[in-house]
């Protein structure tokens, strides 16, 4: 009886939340970040595996000793701007927005050049985040399926796709999470000159790949590159950062809730910047760790594509792939099962490059798993 009763009030209360959020965002799955055993190698979210050194986090919390926690943020951030203008070699006379990671960049440019009856359009597969985004604004949202075998962008698609589908707003991943290619440059300056809209060059892996738009955010109308410290080595700080000509950072700036950097992020952003080179040899040893892991897997016979970002992309075989994460878990790795994400991924890992002796635990992890399941490739 009090189970019934308790179940018909919780029937009434979905019910009630059902007729009060709106369908587009109860259509939003949850975003599923599982729980990891403890002691598990993280492989999964390509974060940077290095800490600061000692003295380095000494310093610091010298330095968040001043911070007036009291006091509401500097709403524009002047110093953090300043810092990342010079350190990160944005061109002058560009402006700067800052958000919450990102991610709350690319929610704000969403909501504001997509929305009902307005399109966004990116390629597949590509960063999950664009098509959430797109689905809570009720924009439409149309993703250009890239080569199947090599994950390049095909220059005709894109373009009739430009002529079919008149976005206003644009977004690729340069590099591609997560494929960890680049796109033919020209191809991407085609799509910039065609794009009835905005074209946002999504840069989060630039510190890996040796490759920027950003150059030319003052030069084309229609052009903005997204940019964040995360992947750099501040993925828990959150902060990202949108750059392009001041008419454009300026409209998008103007839906931006005034507080969204806290002075924590702000004020550590800033220190870290003060020692980039800690951070520039963090990612010159990841880079280096790539080109290892890369060769490594390609050994073991595993199709492997080549990557310009932290992580690279790999195959199991047909029907192997979930299977296979499953093991490698077991073996106390994690990595990301990308199966089922796009058409294009069937059986495939992304794996994030992590320090020396994780990147070997993850390869000594896949000879076990080659050793007990039979399907797997042997060299
Ligand atoms: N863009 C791309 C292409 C990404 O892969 C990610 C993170 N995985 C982000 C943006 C978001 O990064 P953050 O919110 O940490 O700045």
């Amino acid at each position: 009886m009090a189970m019934a009763m308790a179940m018909a009030k919780t029937d009434a209360l979905e019910q009630r939340v059902h007729a009060v959020v709106r369908p587009e965002a109860l259509a939003v799955g949850a975003y599923h970040v599982a729980p990891v055993p403890e002691g598990t190698i993280k492989l999964d979210a390509m974060e940077n595996p290095y800490r600061w050194p000692e003295e380095m986090i000494e310093r610091w919390l010298e330095r968040l000793r001043d911070v007036a926690v009291n006091r509401y943020p500097d709403p524009r951030s002047l110093p953090l701007k300043a810092q990342l203008r010079e350190r990160l070699d944005l061109p002058q006379g560009a402006a700067i927005m800052l958000g919450n990671g990102s991610d709350e960049l690319i929610a704000l440019l969403v909501q504001g050049a997509g929305g009902p009856g307005r399109t966004v359009l990116t390629v597949d597969p590509s960063f999950a985040m664009y098509r959430v985004v797109a689905g809570t604004t009720g924009s439409r949202f149309a993703a250009v399926p890239l080569d199947p075998s090599d994950f390049s962008l095909d220059r005709d698609a894109i373009l009739e796709a430009l002529e079919r589908e008149r976005p206003s707003l644009v977004l690729l991943a340069y590099p591609n999470n997560p494929t960890g290619n680049l796109f033919c440059e020209e191809t991407i300056e085609a799509v910039i000159e065609r794009a009835p809209g905005v074209v946002v060059i999504d840069e989060a892996y630039a510190p890996f790949a040796d490759a920027t738009f950003v150059d030319r955010v003052l030069a084309r109308d229609n052009l903005l590159v997204l940019r964040t410290v995360s992947k750099l080595g501040l993925a828990g700080l959150r902060l990202g950062y949108l750059v392009g000509a001041p008419a454009w950072v300026d409209a998008f700036d103007r839906i931006r809730l005034p507080y969204n950097v806290n002075v924590l992020t702000q004020v550590s952003v800033e220190f870290a910047l003060e020692r980039y080179e800690v951070l520039a040899e963090q990612v010159q040893a990841i880079r280096s760790e790539r080109a290892r892991l890369h060769a490594a897997i390609g050994e073991r016979g595993f199709t492997v594509w080549p990557s310009r970002a932290n992580f690279v992309l790999m195959r199991a075989p047909a029907g192997q792939g979930s299977a296979l994460c499953a093991a490698l878990l077991q073996g106390g790795v994690l990595v990301r099962n990308l199966h089922g994400a796009s058409p294009l991924l069937a059986d495939c890992i992304r794996v994030s490059v992590g320090r020396p002796e994780e990147n070997d635990a993850f390869l000594g992890a896949l000879d076990d798993c080659r050793e007990k399941m039979d399907s797997l490739p042997t060299p």
